[in-house]
């Protein structure tokens, strides 16, 4: 069975043709500048990098563009569309109603609908995608797998927040948590590199890219994660704040006489390590710009640093300990010193990083000694995998 998998942003599409028989990505790529010009960047395994700049003047052009370069007869991986036997498509919000992937149907879309109140800048953009598809492949089964769904174990005095209870009950304002199908990959991954049963182990996921969240994941079900009702909460991002007192909001909006939608904009897309370092999103330019010398290059990566620390200072005690902590996404995976400045705030875990082996790149290794009481690993993330898994598992009636 051949899965292709759709990671639809508002102005990116993310794609990867999986051959389930070995699990083996066939195709994968990325449209960017979709409505504004266009890029397409596809890549078949075993065959050149295909670059393209083509006209997407919307989310129909880049599937019709995905579609043309897997058919492509030089760079394409297909003969037919027929041979695309199941489509599975990442769904940023799934609410409290789904607790795991569901077979797309009517339904299924009327209640991603419903959500784009809740995820206002990715569930629209999941919907186009979906209704693209349908309407280029037709007949082809489609899965969706939500961004929320493996959080949906949290308990209630972990999701709840202390505000009036009716606004939970008329609004459903409460944690959902993100990243879910990341923490809930690498942590199966970490406990089979531990070769031992999930639902013997108390782990702490961080998911450290663009955007962040760290998970507790106890027994192999999330109990608490750092983003919120949003994907704004938590852990200090790229562009977004993070935790914030929310009267420092409230102050700032009277003070500068700020619209709600002005206030999001500075949360969402000018605060974080952008906000403090007034360098750049990226982690990379920060960290150059720190070796330069700048000062608050310095403060935005050691603010970041330290709220990850407590983000999982916090876990150790909800889950009164910890069997290993992993890293991944972007500057998880690939930032040796980021790791290594979070991992000395947990000396009390008895953590004892390998130097040598925290300088490894791109594949799943355990950073710290023999002696270390605590274990860390570096786990890359791969979504797409188990997107592909549920979207076979279900389309074939395995679940
Ligand atoms: P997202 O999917 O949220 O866009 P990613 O998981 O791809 O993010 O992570 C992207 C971020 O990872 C970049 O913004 C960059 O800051 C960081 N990153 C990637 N590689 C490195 C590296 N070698 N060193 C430091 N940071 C890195």
């Amino acid at each position: 069975m051949k899965v292709l998998v759709i990671n639809c942003g508002s102005s990116s599409l993310k794609y990867q043709l999986i051959d389930m028989e070995n699990e083996e990505v066939l195709a994968k790529g990325l449209c960017e500048r979709i409505g504004i010009d266009g890029k397409l960047k596809h890549e078949a395994t075993g065959k050149d990098k295909y670059l393209v700049n083509i006209t997407l003047n919307d989310h129909n052009d880049a599937i019709k563009a995905v579609l043309d370069a897997l058919l492509d007869s030089e760079h394409g991986v297909i003969r037919d569309m027929n041979e695309i036997d199941a489509v599975g498509h990442r769904v940023a919000h799934g609410g409290d109603h789904f607790d795991k992937s569901a077979l797309i149907t009517p339904n299924v879309k009327e209640y991603i609908t419903k959500y784009i109140e809740l995820a206002p800048l990715h569930n629209p953009a999941n919907l186009t995608g979906i209704e693209v598809c349908e309407k280029l492949m037709p007949g082809v089964p489609m899965v969706a797998v939500f961004d929320t769904a493996f959080h949906q174990t949290m308990p209630e005095k972990a999701y709840l927040y202390a505000i009036p209870y009716k606004y939970y009950e008329k609004y459903k304002v409460r944690k959902y948590g993100f990243h879910g199908t990341s923490h809930m990959y690498v942590s199966q991954e970490c406990a089979k590199l531990m070769n031992t049963p999930i639902e013997n182990l108390k782990l702490i996921t961080c998911h450290l890219g663009n955007g962040g969240s760290v998970t507790a994941v106890q027994n192999g079900v999330s109990i608490d994660t750092s983003m919120g009702f949003t994907p704004l909460d938590g852990i200090a991002m790229g562009t977004r704040s993070g935790s914030i007192d929310a009267a420092a909001v409230l102050y700032l909006m009277k003070k500068e006489n700020l619209t709600t939608d002005e206030m999001d904009t500075i949360l969402n897309k000018e605060s974080g390590v952008y906000g403090l370092s007034g360098v750049s999103s990226d982690f990379r330019d920060i960290e150059d710009a720190e070796i330069e010398g700048n000062k608050r290059a310095e403060v935005a990566l050691e603010t970041f640093a330290y709220r990850v620390a407590k983000t999982v200072g916090e876990y150790v005690a909800t889950m009164n300990g910890v069997d290993a902590i992993v890293f991944t996404a972007g500057l998880g995976e690939n930032s040796g010193p980021t790791r290594q400045i979070i991992c000395s705030y947990l000396g009390y875990l008895g953590i004892e990083l390998n130097s040598y082996r925290n300088s490894v790149r791109g594949k799943a290794v355990e950073i710290t000694t023999k002696q270390s009481k605590t274990k860390v690993f570096v786990i890359p993330t791969n979504e797409e995998l188990v997107i592909a898994r549920d979207t076979r598992n279900i389309v074939s009636g395995v679940e």
